[in-house]
């Protein structure tokens, strides 16, 4: 009896030993078969398939260009994204949990809200459009939502490149509001009712006792429609001009390049936004996923929004 306890474990005890050690031996046998392959891939690199030069194996972006030398999938949708974009374009949606979308401070899985900013990881939801965001910004209307982006446009409005470009913004609507001449008999039609104003004005003066009256101008002169056009294209002219200097250059993080263009933008004007990394335009940089590379606002025509690619409603 007593052997026979003694000796059943001991027999089974030898059965497991012997499983052990099979399973040590392939778990080795792996071990072994998974050095050799990354000596063979430290010895060969990793090939760039930007400007072809040899890389490190583990290497995620390439150290002779910079660009990313391996895709990651988007944790939403599944879609193939460089490893340096923090949105999915195909989704659109925020996929870094561990930088916070509004400051760009690390953050805990945990976090429901920013331990730098206060933010909440959720969104926010804008309150003159109740659009839902990740960003500072209001994807939708350009209200700033944070404290952070609030600093940053009265900080923005004190330069003298956005000063001129808010006002040449207004006047730019100001002439999309004039309705020009169609016609020669428009303009007759307009002189008349001028001078029908210049002798009522006279009379009115008359009966004041005023004698040498002067007639103000009026205050808005009515064009024909080339000379209306003509303005306008002066007004865009001068629009893309200041845009373009004040392009955003290459920025460390994408979080201060969206807060920052979005901070730029003039009400009042059809602006897309246009990124240095794929030349894409987007309907702001809340719809890149790679803003942190620069880029600019460009004035759009009349029917170009199908030229907007990504962030359609
Ligand atoms: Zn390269
Ligand atoms: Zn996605
Ligand atoms: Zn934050
Ligand atoms: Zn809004
Ligand atoms: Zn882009």
């Amino acid at each position: 009896m007593t052997e026979d306890i003694t000796m059943n474990p001991e027999r089974t005890d030898r059965g497991t030993q012997q499983l052990q050690r099979d399973g040590l031996l392939k778990e080795k046998k792996a071990e072994q078969a998974q050095a050799r392959q990354m000596q063979q891939h430290q010895a060969e690199g990793v090939k760039c398939p930007h400007c072809g030069a040899i890389n490190d194996a583990e290497a995620t972006f390439c150290a002779s260009c910079g660009n990313p030398l391996r895709m990651m999938p988007c944790p939403h949708c599944g879609n193939e994204m460089e490893p340096d974009a923090d949105f999915c374009e195909v989704c659109h949606r925020y996929i870094r949990h561990d930088v916070c979308s509004f400051c760009g401070a690390h953050l805990m899985s945990s976090d429901a809200f920013c331990p730098q900013c206060g933010n909440p990881q959720g969104g926010i939801v804008c309150p003159t459009c109740n659009t839902l965001n990740d960003f500072s910004f209001c994807k939708q209307c350009g209200t700033p939502l944070t404290e952070e982006a609030k600093a940053l446009v009265k900080e923005l409005k004190m330069q003298p490149d956005y000063q001129i470009l808010v006002e040449a913004a207004s006047e730019l609507q100001e002439l999309n509001k004039q309705i020009p001449f169609m016609s020669e008999r428009d303009i007759i039609r307009s002189q008349m009712n001028d001078k029908l104003r210049e002798r009522v004005l006279l009379l009115l003066a008359k009966d004041k006792g005023i004698t040498n009256p002067t007639i103000p101008s009026k205050e808005s002169k009515r064009m024909t429609r080339d000379e209306l056009q003509k303005k306008k294209n002066e007004k865009i002219d001068q629009i893309t001009a200041l845009l373009d200097r004040m392009a955003i250059p290459q920025l460390a993080s994408p979080i201060k390049a969206r807060n920052y263009a979005m901070a730029q933008k003039p009400a009042g004007v059809r602006l897309a936004w246009v990124c240095n990394w794929k030349h894409a335009m987007h309907s702001s940089p809340c719809g890149c996923a790679k803003p942190q590379l620069g880029g600019k606002w460009v004035i759009l025509g009349k029917n170009s929004n199908n030229e907007i690619k990504d962030d359609k409603k």
